[in-house]
């Protein structure tokens, strides 16, 4: 996708420093917008034998509350930071001193299920067009992802898995209370994460940074030997 002129100034400004990492942001819009952000070394979906979970490199978790706009305001924000910053959300790094990233921004796909509730029936509808303005005006393209397809991601599941709640002590999910809505972020950034593996085994991966000057093969070849990746020369 083609960068906005605002997005290429600013792309061409900061030059990637981080080499291979691959960002993912999602989003579960409603009174409260939950948010996560993963940061990923490439090498997750160069070759098909790579774990996800070993290539995490960090990951964050968090609800938006207030008003609407306010929490819009915190979701730009964390958008643009994982375009163009390379590290977490809370955390307080220079973003002019770091790198451009490969970012997914994803949020949950609006489903009229209901016709009660009012005002803020359509609250997710006007989020998430927002958030698909942010993303198109940092040349990004904000993807959607079924309510359903997050559902198989159990709290469980996710503890298993190394995530434990922010929200609790014992670091136990929740889908009632405070941080429910954190926890559909994670269960959605959890489904995006296999897709796009999913995605990658068809394909020979190319490490990049987005910089094609820089990029390279993830394949034996690259040193030397015997080319083990059906890739282009
Ligand atoms: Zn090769």
């Amino acid at each position: 996708m083609r960068l906005s002129p605002l997005g290429s100034l600013v792309a061409g400004l900061l030059m990637a420093k981080v080499p291979n990492e691959y960002h993912l942001v999602t989003f579960d819009p409603g009174g409260t917008i939950g948010w996560t952000h993963f940061v990923l070394d490439c090498r997750a979906f160069s070759r098909p034998e790579h774990k996800i979970l070993r290539w995490i490199k960090s990951w964050d978790c968090g609800e938006f509350s207030g008003q609407e706009h306010e929490q819009l305001t915190e979701a730009s924000r964390l958008i643009w930071q994982a375009r163009f910053g390379d590290m977490p959300y809370n955390s307080k790094v220079d973003v002019v001193a770091s790198a451009l990233s490969r970012t997914d921004v994803l949020a949950e796909d609006f489903d009229l299920t209901q016709l009660v509730g009012g005002k803020n029936l359509l609250s997710p509808v006007r989020i998430n067009s927002v958030l698909g303005w942010e993303c198109y005006r940092w040349g990004m393209h904000l993807e959607l992802q079924n309510r359903s397809m997050r559902t198989k991601v159990t709290k469980e599941r996710l503890r298993e898995f190394g995530f434990d709640s922010p929200f609790s002590r014992n670091g136990n999910w929740t889908t009632t209370s405070k941080g429910k809505d954190g926890f559909a972020a994670m269960q959605h950034a959890i489904v995006w994460l296999r897709r796009v593996k999913e995605i990658s085994r068809s394909k020979p991966w190319k490490l990049s940074d987005g910089q094609t000057d820089n990029a390279y093969w993830d394949c034996a070849c690259e040193e030397g030997k015997r080319c083990d990746l059906r890739h282009p020369r």
